[in-house]
């Protein structure tokens, strides 16, 4: 527990399922009062707030495309007008729909673009604009991924959005330091949910993947929801710039495993 995070506001975008819906539930507990966004997801997004109620904390539901200039706004309007205040707004909302490089539409690497990285900096301006008018100190959170440092063939967009985040994390980070407003990312591996359904119910694909992370199994997503609540925490105070690896070793090229190479 993060006594300091008690009667705090967060908006989580994307978080009506998988590492958002982990993170709001996780903030619940610490006391958070949560604006949770999804996009179609509704009853997603209702079970995860009732969670958070039942835990003891606040929590409102609102929709929104977080690749629309106005959602954002939006949800910051929802923080004020239910909580009162924003203090945490963790950037999470990210698809992917891999093709070969070569076929990929301009229209799948558009809307992985808008989504991930547009996505990002748009809430990131809302928050950072409303930070510096109320002089808060405010802590934004941004999941980027292993493939913020790792190629992913057939991912080119997704990869390139997570790199665009790295240094769109590191760029805000720096820019906005002098006012106490910290700015980190958390980098996630290979973590169990509806985005890897497929994968993990694969046997093959499963064993494939647990060969390239060294810890040797996927996580589970409260790893990186413990990785969120410490940096939105004061524990984490002198902290900002960062990418956080929560990834079972897996930036740390295993192919070299056993001395190989
Ligand atoms: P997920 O598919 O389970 O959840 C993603 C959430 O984002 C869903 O609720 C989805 O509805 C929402 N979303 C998608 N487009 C949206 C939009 N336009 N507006 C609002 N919400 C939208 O995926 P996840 O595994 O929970 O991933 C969460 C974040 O973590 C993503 O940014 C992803 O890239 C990143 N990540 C995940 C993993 C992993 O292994 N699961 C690894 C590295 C990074």
């Amino acid at each position: 527990m993060y006594t300091d995070l008690t009667g705090k506001v967060a908006i989580v975008t994307g978080a009506s399922k998988g590492i958002g819906a982990e993170i709001a539930e996780r903030f619940g507990r610490e006391g958070v009062n949560v604006v949770v966004n999804y996009n179609s997801d509704k009853d997603g997004a209702d079970r995860v707030v009732a969670n958070i109620i039942a835990a003891g904390s606040k929590a409102v539901a609102v929709q929104g495309d977080m690749s629309r200039e106005e959602s954002a706004q939006l949800l910051l309007d929802a923080a004020i007008t239910h909580f009162g205040q924003l203090d945490i707004m963790v950037n999470n909302a990210g698809m992917e729909v891999p093709a070969p490089s070569h076929e990929m539409t301009l229209d799948n690497w558009q809307r992985i673009i808008d989504v991930n990285l547009t996505g990002y900096f748009l809430g990131a301006r809302a928050a950072l604009k409303y930070f510096v008018d109320n002089g808060i100190k405010g802590n934004i959170i941004n999941l980027s991924s292993v493939h913020e440092q790792i190629p992913w063939p057939t991912f080119a967009h997704y990869a390139a959005s997570k790199g665009g985040i790295k240094l769109l994390n590191q760029t805000l980070a720096l820019e906005y330091a002098p006012l106490g407003i910290r700015v980190n990312a958390i980098g996630p591996g290979a973590i169990n949910t509806p985005i890897n359904k497929e994968k993990m119910n694969d046997p093959e694909k499963k064993a494939a993947l647990e060969k390239i992370i060294p810890m040797g199994y996927a996580g589970e997503p409260d790893v990186v929801s413990n990785a969120a609540a410490w940096l939105a925490s004061e524990q984490s105070s002198y902290v900002t710039g960062i990418t956080l690896f929560v990834d079972g070793g897996m930036t740390l090229y295993p192919a070299f495993m056993n001395g190989n190479g």
